[in-house]
């Protein structure tokens, strides 16, 4: 895989990216899902609640603030630092921030304590997060070919366990009839897609990659979905073809693991990446600056989130404030709920545990603990985003749940009380259900006092 940068053909190289490019568009409902934005408007004040945010006025107003400053290219060198209690929204903040920047904007998230683990060292685990917040805006010309599906034969159905194997697809273009040899690839393009006769679709001589784009009776220009900028071009096989220009977004770090003989694409899935070496990254970094150059490519620094970050130690702080300077670097967010505390891997104290040289670029936000009213707006959202309905008295009690314990607790109760729920085949979450799932699960004061009240059971 190594040879799709060093044999530098465009065709493989862009079939790499666009596995990886798949692989990003992956979609769950995650902690953080409903945010899509910091939720302002055109004078970058906050609305009280938009784009998944609520509340947290003065830090979203802060957060605004700085989205201005990335965008007028003033925060080189600089970092953001949240501090805040656990569950305030500093996450929430710091991936509004990535989303207001641009849907296609990466957002890396990191906890201070991951960094130290037995399979790298501390500065390759960083080094890879920072690469995760750099995303590259790869523009190519493909040639995709449309037509009408004619047949389609596939000699070997995929059944469980074992993918087809060959197969033809005739199609017909504008021009005339084709048939086409199927690889592995576009067989299980055609298997996920279920392309049958009739269907109008793309087929990217590239990557041979398979886009239905309609019907056949649908004959109208409208099924011409796949891309900007289409222009005809008659070959020399007389098959009349197009050039589309196509954009991918990758991060820098999907290239490096892509490209790295010992791990591959697989590993984008298990994020067992192991070390990268340091060749495979100057070549990259060496292609790409050659891509944007030459105005194939743009850089879209991302934002990379650090949690925990007293959890650093000071070789962790000294490559931060190196990285910063790279004009490359992503949009540094860092958080901790400290106060003055020992600076890892030192015998000095200082303020959030952060040595006073990387303090001295930070720029502070704080986040305040949430209000009752705010707490059954966040539990509103998040019902709906992972839609679950719920009565209003159970909202009022998983609302309190929230206030007495912590939003995170309440939040991770919806899950778990709408499965109680469907156990007792009922659709709407009710108070018995928060109550079930409320004395099944502990929230940490609850735990504590669990195992104090027990110590002497315990092996000390
Ligand atoms: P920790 O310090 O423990 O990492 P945190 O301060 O980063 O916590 P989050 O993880 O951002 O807190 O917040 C907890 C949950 O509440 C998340 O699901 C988050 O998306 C949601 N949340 C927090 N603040 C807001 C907000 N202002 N609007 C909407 N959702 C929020």
């Amino acid at each position: 895989l190594h040879s799709s940068i060093s044999s530098q053909t465009p065709a493989m190289a862009e079939l790499k990216l666009s596995e990886s490019r798949d692989l990003t568009r992956i979609e769950r409902i995650g902690a953080h899902s409903h945010i899509r934005g910091l939720g302002l408007d055109a004078a970058l004040e906050p609305r009280d609640v938009s784009e998944g945010m609520v509340g947290q006025v003065s830090a979203r107003k802060a957060a605004g603030v700085i989205l201005h400053m990335i965008k007028e290219g003033k925060i080189a060198g600089k970092a953001v630092l949240i501090a805040g209690q656990p569950g305030t929204g500093k996450t929430a903040i710091a991936m509004g921030l990535a989303k207001s920047l641009g849907q296609e904007t990466p957002f890396a998230m990191i906890s201070g304590s991951e960094i130290f683990s037995l399979e790298m060292s501390k500065t390759e685990a960083l080094m890879q997060s920072f690469r995760k917040a750099i995303g590259v805006r790869i523009k190519e010309e493909t040639e995709v070919i449309e037509g009408e599906v004619v047949e389609v034969q596939i000699d070997r159905p995929a059944s469980s366990g074992a993918a087809a194997k060959t197969g033809k697809l005739t199609l017909k273009t504008t021009e005339m009839e084709t048939v086409y040899d199927l690889g592995t690839k576009i067989i299980e393009a055609l298997g996920k897609e279920k392309v049958q006769s009739g269907d109008v679709i793309a087929i990217d001589k590239v990557s041979g990659k398979i886009t239905k784009l309609g019907r056949s009776f649908s004959r109208s220009r409208e099924y011409d979905a796949v891309g900007a900028q289409t222009k005809f071009v008659q070959c020399p096989d007389g098959e009349l073809q197009k050039r589309k220009e196509v954009v991918h977004c990758v991060t820098l770090h999907e290239i490096d693991v892509i490209n790295s003989r010992t791990q591959g694409f697989l590993a984008l899935f298990t994020g067992d990446t192991g070390e990268i070496r340091a060749e495979v990254r100057e070549q990259i970094d060496t292609k790409v600056a050659e891509w944007r150059e030459e105005g194939k490519a743009e850089m879209v620094p991302g934002v990379l989130f650090i949690d925990e970050v007293h959890m650093l130690d000071v070789e962790c702080f000294s490559f931060l404030n190196r990285a910063l300077e790279n004009e490359m670097a992503p949009i540094l967010v860092v958080a901790t709920n400290r106060g003055i505390t020992r600076i890892r891997g030192t015998n000095y104290k200082a303020a959030h545990g952060i040595p006073v040289d990387l303090l001295d670029r930070l720029l502070i936000i704080s986040t305040r603990p949430y209000t009752k009213d705010e707490i059954r707006k966040i539990l509103d959202i998040r019902c709906q985003e992972e839609d679950v309905e719920m009565t209003e008295e159970a909202k009022q009690l998983l609302t309190r749940v929230g206030e007495g314990t912590s939003l995170r607790y309440a939040i991770h109760l919806i899950t778990s009380a709408a499965l109680a729920c469907l156990k007792r085949k009922a659709k709407l979450v009710e108070v018995q259900d928060i109550e079930r799932v409320y004395r099944l699960f502990l929230d940490v004061q609850r735990s504590t006092q669990y195992l104090m009240e027990y110590q002497s059971q315990y092996i000390n």
